[in-house]
């Protein structure tokens, strides 16, 4: 096996987008912990290595990142930067979007198996991500899909560790497997991207709700009135970094360090006090992942 420690995947980039990393925000006033990134992914005009993307982030009052993978080599790399930093902890998993590929190629359950293996490490948290998505797969991928999606639940239990689900347009599905095969004890869905009424459906049943940068969005009223209706002990905060940049800076690279701006928005948003919000989201995480440090 190649050393996972020197793998790097580049963001496609069409040439549009302004790559500049943005200026750090004023540090958060109590430390929070960023529940997903993907920090294998190289972008920026200048790509940062692990130790500065967690300097920079601890500088910001962001004291650990959840690292998720979503391919073997990814999942990989995870455990690795998990093992290999106090400040982080991995999710592995084969993403929904890449289960289909797997499963055409007769190796969805091979990969599945090195998830499990994975899994199996200390550091290593959580089962992510995985899930459904309905938006970006052709319709004969949704069984890879499903096959995929309950075998990484099986794994969540099996070790006894957190879920980070992805869900893009399948609400309704990922609800419905959830309660046929029954949720990992803690299950977060990461970049939450349903309404208030799904909202109350996850917090009723328990699960997490991990909000990302695209609540600051112009068009993102429902991930508002998600936020709004759910309770405090169940909100996490997220970049899902390089992506999903919050405003004023949407497009441009992310980075944990970004995620003050996440959370201050938060707090305008709920009428909460800055220091008992981060507080809460802290505890939140380590509800979820446990410690960081050993
Ligand atoms: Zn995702
Ligand atoms: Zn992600």
């Amino acid at each position: 096996m190649t050393d996972p420690s020197q793998y790097v995947r580049e963001r496609h980039n069409d040439g549009t987008r302004d790559v500049r990393w943005p200026v750090a925000p004023e540090p958060l006033p109590v430390p929070v912990y960023d529940n997903h990134a993907h920090l294998e992914i190289a972008d920026g005009d200048e790509p940062l290595t692990l130790d500065e993307q967690l300097e920079r982030a601890a500088a910001a009052g962001v004291i650990g990142v959840v690292q998720a993978g979503g391919d073997i080599d990814s999942s990989r790399w995870s455990a690795w930067a998990a093992a290999s930093h106090p400040r982080v902890l991995a999710a592995v998993a084969i993403h929904p979007n890449e289960a289909p590929a797997y499963q055409a190629a007769g190796e969805l359950d091979a990969a599945i198996a090195v998830i499990d293996e994975l899994a199996a490490q200390p550091r290593v948290r959580a089962i992510g991500e995985t899930g459904l998505d309905f938006f970006r797969t052709e319709e004969d991928g949704i069984p890879a899909q499903f096959h995929s999606f309950e075998a990484h639940i099986a794994l969540a239990q099996k070790h006894g560790i957190a879920m980070q689900i992805h869900d893009r347009d399948a609400h309704e599905a990922v609800l419905e497997t959830l309660r046929r095969v029954g949720a990992p004890e803690r299950t977060v869905f990461h970049c939450f991207s349903g309404d208030d009424a799904m909202a109350r459906v996850a917090a009723e049943a328990g699960y997490y709700l991990s909000f990302a940068g695209n609540l600051t969005f112009k068009n993102a009223q429902n991930l508002r009135d998600a936020l709004a209706v759910t309770p405090r002990d169940r909100i996490l905060v997220e970049t899902d970094a390089p992506f999903l940049t919050p405003i004023p800076h949407r497009g441009r690279p992310n980075a944990p360090y970004l995620v003050p701006l996440t959370v201050r928005f938060m707090a305008a948003e709920l009428g909460a006090d800055l220091d008992e919000l981060c507080a809460q989201l802290a505890e939140n995480t380590l509800a979820v992942y446990g410690p960081f440090e050993d």
